[in-house]
This record gives C-alpha cells, sequence and structure tokens, in this order.
C-alpha cells in the first residue's frame, strides 16, 4: 500500500535507536525526509548511514546530535541545515523516556504548538505522540511518568478536536507495550535480581504474560507509526493506539 506521503518532511525524536529509529525506518521506507535526532553522535550517525543504505539514498536523512530536552537542543533542530526549518509535515515525539521516581522527559507540547500553525496552513500534519501502554494501565514506580503522560494524552484529545481537525492535521499517540530496545533490556537485570532469577529467566516471564507470547520490535513498530502519518489515516485523530500483543486485558 502508497501510503500517500512520499516527499514530506517528517522531525523524529529518539531515532538512533529503538521505537523512534522504527519510526524513522518505515517513514523513510515510505519516501519520507527525515531528521533523526539523538544524543550520542557515534550511535545516530550509524544509524543514519545504514538507513541510507537500505533506502538507497532515495531520501534526505539529516542526523542531527541533540539534546531534545534543552531549548538549545530544540533551537537547533528548527535551524538544522538542509533540514525544513519548522515546516514539518510529520512529527513523532519521543525520547528515552523517564526513569524510574523521576521525570525529565521533553515538553511534547511545545513541539505540536511549533508544528501545528504551519501544518494546518499547508493543510497536511500528522503528530505521534510514543507515549506508554502505561497511560491505560499505570506501572507504579513509574509514578511521574504515568502521571505526566495521562497529561499529555488529556491535552491531545482537546487539542486534536479543535480547528485543526479541519484543517488536515491529526494528532494521535502510539502506546507501546513491551518492545524489545536497549530501554526493556536495560531494565531486566535489575528486575531479575529482586525475583531472584536469571536475567533469561525474567525475560521467558515477561513474555509469557504476554498473549502473543514476545516482546515486540522496532520494525513492527515503526510500521504502525507510518500507518498513522498516512494519507490513508485522514480520519483518525485524537487517538490512542495500543500495540502491546493483547497484553491490555481491557475490552477498550
Ligand atoms: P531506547 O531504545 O532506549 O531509545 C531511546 C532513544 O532516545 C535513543 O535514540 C536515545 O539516544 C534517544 N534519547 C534519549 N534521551 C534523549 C534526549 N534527551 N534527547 C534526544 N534523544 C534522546 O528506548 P525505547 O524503548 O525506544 O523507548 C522510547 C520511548 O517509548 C520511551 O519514552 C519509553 O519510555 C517508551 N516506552 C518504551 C517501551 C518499551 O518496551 N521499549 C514501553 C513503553 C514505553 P541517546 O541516548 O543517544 O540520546
Amino acid at each position: 500500500m502508497d501510503l500517500g506521503i512520499a516527499g514530506k518532511w517528517a522531525l523524529v525524536g529518539g531515532a538512533s535507536k529503538g521505537l523512534g529509529w522504527g519510526c524513522a525506518r518505515a517513514l523513510a521506507l515510505e519516501g519520507v525526509n527525515v531528521v533523526m535526532v539523538a544524543r550520542g553522535a557515534e550511535v545516530l550517525n550509524k544509524a543514519v548511514d545504514d538507513l541510507r543504505d537500505e533506502t538507497g539514498g532515495k531520501v534526505k536523512l539529516i542526523a542531527l546530535a541533540q539534546d531534545i530536552t534543552t531549548s538549545a537542543g530544540r533551537e537547533a533542530i528548527w535551524n538544522v541545515a538542509g533540514g525544513p526549518g519548522k515546516d514539518y509535515d510529520i512529527v513523532v515525539t519521543n525520547a528515552g523516556g523517564p526513569p524510574p521516581g523521576d521525570f525529565r522527559d521533553w515538553d511534547r507540547e511545545a513541539w505540536i504548538k511549533a508544528t501545528v500553525d504551519g501544518m494546518a496552513a499547508r493543510g497536511f500534519g500528522r503528530i505521534v505522540n510514543i507515549t506508554s501502554s502505561a497511560v491505560k494501565a499505570p506501572i507504579d514506580v513509574l509514578g511521574l511518568s504515568n502521571g505526566a503522560r495521562s497529561g499529555l494524552t488529556g491535552f491531545v484529545a482537546g487539542a486534536s478536536r479543535s480547528k485543526i481537525a479541519g484543517q488536515g492535521v491529526t494528532i494521535n499517540n502510539l502506546l507501546p507495550g513491551k518492545f524489545d530496545t536497549d530501554r526493556i533490556r536495560a531494565t531486566l537485570p535489575a528486575m531479575a535480581q529482586k525475583q531472584g532469577k536469571t536475567v533469561e529467566e525474567m525475560r521467558a516471564i515477561q513474555q509469557a504474560q504476554i498473549p502473543a507470547g514476545r516482546y515486540g520490535n522496532p520494525q513492527e513498530f515503526g510500521a504502525i507509526c507510518a500507518f498513522l502519518c498516512s494519507q490513508h489515516a485522514a480520519y483518525m485523530t485524537g487517538q490512542n493506539v495500543l500495540a502491546d500483543g493483547g497484553a491490555y486485558a481491557g475490552t477498550f
């Protein structure tokens, strides 16, 4: 299926690995030019080089090593050489996620405000916020994250249904359950130790609790993101889309 977004410009946060990388890759494979942001230049440059090879140089891919939690980092993104300035057609808000007990996430609302009017004026825009299944089923040790992400979810519920809904701009949230990324790999050892298990046993226990019987992978997450950014998803806005292999057991 042609997603109808070739030639557009996307900004993807946290794009050197994990879920952000999955989104950047899926968009680039659809012909979208992507500014990929992460702090570590080495991993980011490698990710961009590999994607350039995979896409055969058909799209513009720009690596921008910046900390998006800082105003200097955000300013750099608007001014990146060869980029679209603030005229992004697609924005995927994502970063590394908050550590337990602390919240250092970036202000996603600032991105929405900075890009949405231009999108509306041009008659096309897609904003996808990568949040978490914790918005629907809170995780006890991530209290501040649960709260802040729920706040963003409420903001999006209203903003997505404002005037922009009639101007070709959609805002949706994509909620990952458990995906096999560095983030999950980093949390496993402590969890395993706490329960007196090996890391491999802990992985198996977690995967057995997911109806799909496995963790998700960044490529399949990226494909859902690309669909939400497509022309075909024009009538879908203000939604919270779970990708969790069936882990959340609610009817809705
Ligand atoms: P990940 O594999 O650790 O990747 C995080 C990406 O964000 C990396 O590219 C990282 O690169 C970048 N990043 C982190 N802090 C940044 C900053 N301040 N500025 C710019 N880039 C930054 O994590 P992930 O699993 O993809 O998770 C992405 C998001 O999904 C997080 O918010 C996480 O809480 C959420 N989530 C993930 C899961 C899961 O199972 N994986 C489940 C629920 C929710 P640098 O470190 O080099 O900057």
